[in-house]
């Protein structure tokens, strides 16, 4: 075993922040599993949750917990206060505008879900065209190709190359008049890639489309900026920025919002109902139909505010080091195949190993404690795009550290004696 063959670098590795410390907010990272500490690195599935996390929304439980907007009571107001205060943190965590341009939604899925069938549906008409890249995570596939066999509509595929990039020139010659949606995501999740977006945005708009950013998995690892970015929408999940499941973000464009029909109604979102006729509120409220999930927005602002707190910059170096660490030590697994070796990368890392299935792979790592996704990460273009139909993928946070590399790569290379 090539043990603490490269330990050395990780005494070079001096990260912005006292990993240990931080390791100490996460309190699952103590469980055993198999006999052995927990090493989870499946972050881009969903990642750990910080005591802070949980503890406040069980402080919402305990002290806050009411229906919103609806009451004149005190808990009532103190429910909208944490509930509009986690939205304030989302807006300044994204630079957006303003608050009216954030929405609450379940997470990723449900964001995009709300642009295709309101916006698409009221916008788009038989032979429109929607780009999406090769990269994309199933959710951001499925609702365009179910509203373009509803309507007609063609979808288009930005090709990347043999490293996982997105090729510009191709997606160039793809944008024309009947371009009407760029839909394509910033980190892709199977591979690690992080995409030109600002440059793939201002190509769609000088073509006159609207654009949507899917940020799933770039808000965890990267500053993300709205306004520079000047994406239409941008979408993301709670549960992979350190924040609850079944909470999620829809930032939209105010302007854009609020000349969208609504795709849900109920309560919450109107001015005035009478049985001939609704008015609906101005963007978020058009879009949050029913109760929301309040306790968990607010959760997820204790999110924003712990990964705002260590710094995204901070992160963003720190795993920006983990990852080379991990791709120069998985490089010497013999019989590994690293799939996606973009030179910009975030820290997640595809491979197959010869001789084994990926979930064989999997099964062997859950023995150590590490934690992998085996299978295909819901990406199955990408992976067939380079002749897999599934990957092991490690992905690495800010908690992770050297030595769980080391844990993974000695695993390996047993495995591959
Ligand atoms: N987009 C990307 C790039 C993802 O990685 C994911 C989840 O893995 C999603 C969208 C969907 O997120 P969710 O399942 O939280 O809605």
């Amino acid at each position: 075993v090539q043990k603490d063959k490269k330990v050395g670098l990780s005494q070079i590795i001096t990260p912005p922040f006292d990993v240990n410390l931080v390791r100490r907010d996460f309190p699952i990272l103590q469980e055993y599993v198999n006999g052995k500490q927990l090493i989870w690195l499946d972050n881009a599935a969903t990642t750990q949750k910080p005591k802070q996390v949980i503890d406040r929304i069980s402080y919402f439980y305990e002290h806050e917990n009411s229906n919103i907007h609806r009451a004149a009571h005190e808990l009532a107001a103190r429910a909208t206060d944490a509930y509009e205060g986690a939205r304030k943190k989302v807006q300044e965590f994204l630079n957006a505008g303003s608050v009216n341009e954030i929405v609450f939604v379940r997470g990723a899925t449900e964001a995009i879900n709300l642009v295709a069938k309101s916006w698409g549906e009221q916008n788009l008409h038989a032979g429109d065209e929607i780009i999406v890249s090769n990269l994309e995570h199933h959710a951001n596939i499925v609702p365009w190709q179910q509203l373009a066999a509803k309507k007609g509509l063609k979808i288009k595929v930005i090709p990347v190359d043999d490293d996982g990039q997105i090729l510009l020139d191709e997606y160039t010659k793809l944008l024309g008049p009947k371009t009407k949606l760029v839909s394509f995501t910033q980190v892709s999740n199977a591979l690690g890639t992080v995409t030109p977006a600002a440059q793939i945005v201002h190509l769609a708009h000088l073509a006159g489309a609207k654009v949507l950013v899917d940020g799933a998995q770039s808000v965890s690892h990267m500053r993300v900026d709205v306004r520079a970015l000047n994406a239409d929408w941008f979408v993301f999940s709670g549960h992979k920025v350190f924040g609850p499941t079944g909470i999620g973000v829809l930032y939209g464009k105010e302007a854009l919002l609020n000349e969208t029909q609504p795709w849900q109604g109920g309560g919450n979102m109107i001015v005035d109902v009478t049985f001939e006729h609704t008015q609906y509120h101005n963007a978020p409220s058009r879009f949050e139909a029913g109760t929301g999930n309040i306790a968990d927005a607010v959760g997820l602002g204790a999110a924003i505010d712990y990964v705002s707190r260590l710094g995204m910059d901070a992160i963003a170096q720190y795993e920006h080091y983990l990852l080379e660490y991990a791709t120069g030590l998985l490089k010497e697994v013999p019989g590994i195949r690293l799939i996606g070796t973009a030179p910009d990368k975030a820290s997640v890392l595809s491979f197959v190993l010869a001789g084994y299935k990926t979930e064989e792979v999997g099964a062997e790592l859950n023995k150590e404690g590490i934690a992998v996704r085996s299978g295909h990460h819901c990406a199955q273009p990408i992976l067939r795009r380079f002749g897999v139909e599934s990957t092991v993928r490690p992905s690495l946070a800010f908690y992770n550290t050297c030595a769980e590399i080391d844990v993974l790569v000695n695993t390996l290379h047993r495995l591959a004696r």
